[in-house]
């Protein structure tokens, strides 16, 4: 059996501080916070949500921001780059906005694409790229209008414990397509028109370690519950240990551990971040799923405040 994913649903990080985090993902970058709930497994601290106008599939940027974590270090077992696209020609917009708040951009080219490289707050690795495909965002933030927002995941760059083992579950698992090397890197392709790029460097990288400033986990999408279960028999068949379905309340997800150490989720595109607030108000209020609603007062006071405020 063939099964191809469309490409990553969202990709999850662990962070420091979380007005850091939100100055710098709404603030600076200009995404919209769609989202902002509790960890469901630690409920004393956020769960955020970033993404487009709706925080579709493919453009959902997730944090735990633990404000007293350990610094992490990013290294094989990890998503090691994340890449965020943006429309054609708003490079220049982005190299003033970065230096605008001191961040420090280099520039880098790989699979004839050129890329800006920078960091955020806490460490994690990011990039910009230019790309036509992928709708433009919706969603606008004081001088990130939609002509230069932020589209979504141009992808991200894998580095894997066993690059072997890894490209063969790309591949024969996941159903993405090879379509090409350059110097250490190989590069796959999933069918969505965004978050469809996964490269993965092939040259040896010291072992990560989990913590602040490091990716926790890349999601690829499922198209709904019946679709997930076939891709957990599918990865099950392929010889991965995968848990059972968690409720994720805005999706549901599977996990499982590939040979290269990533850690592997598969998720739903439904029922998506408009389920317990309208789009208009998504994001300014704390949400908690039933299971955490008789606790939100308790919840509420160990939580650090935060604003989502323009940085211009
Ligand atoms: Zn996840």
């Amino acid at each position: 059996m063939i099964k191809r994913t469309e490409g990553i649903h969202h990709i999850t990080a662990i962070v420091g501080n979380p007005q850091e985090n939100v100055d710098f993902y709404a603030g600076v970058l200009g995404l919209r916070l769609v989202k902002r709930t509790i960890n469901f497994d630690d409920p004393g601290t956020y769960h955020f949500y970033f993404g487009d106008e709706v925080g579709n599939p493919g453009t959902i940027m997730t944090f735990f921001p633990w404000p007293n974590a350990y610094k992490g270090r990013i290294g094989s077992g990890q998503v090691g780059v994340t890449s965020f696209v943006v429309p054609t020609g708003s490079f220049p917009f982005w190299e003033e906005r970065l230096k605008k708040f001191n961040v420090e951009v280099t520039k880098s080219s790989r699979f004839g694409e050129d890329y800006l490289n920078f960091e955020d707050p806490h460490g994690l690795q990011l990039e910009l790229v230019e790309r036509e495909p992928g709708k433009k965002s919706e969603w606008s933030f004081g001088e990130v209008t939609s002509e230069v927002a932020i589209k979504g995941f141009g992808g991200a760059t894998l580095l894997s414990a066993r690059p072997a083992y890894t490209a063969k579950l790309l591949e024969e698992t996941m159903g993405l397509e090879k379509i090409g090397e350059d110097g250490e890197y190989v590069r796959f392709q999933a069918t969505a028109d965004i978050g469809n790029i996964i490269d993965m460097k092939l040259s040896p990288v010291p072992k990560g370690m989990m913590g602040a400033g490091t990716v926790h986990h890349i999601a690829y999408r499922a198209k709904n519950d019946e679709d997930q279960l076939d891709w957990k028999s599918h990865v099950e068949s392929a010889g991965f240990g995968v848990t059972p379905v968690q409720p994720r309340q805005y999706f549901n997800a599977i996990y499982f551990r590939e040979y290269g150490d990533i850690l592997f989720e598969i998720a739903t595109d439904p029922p998506g971040f408009t389920l317990d607030e309208p789009q208009d108000s998504l994001g300014e209020k704390l949400m908690l799923p039933d299971w955490y609603e008789p606790q939100r007062d308790k919840i509420e006071k160990v939580l650090l405040p935060f604003k989502v405020r323009e940085l211009d």
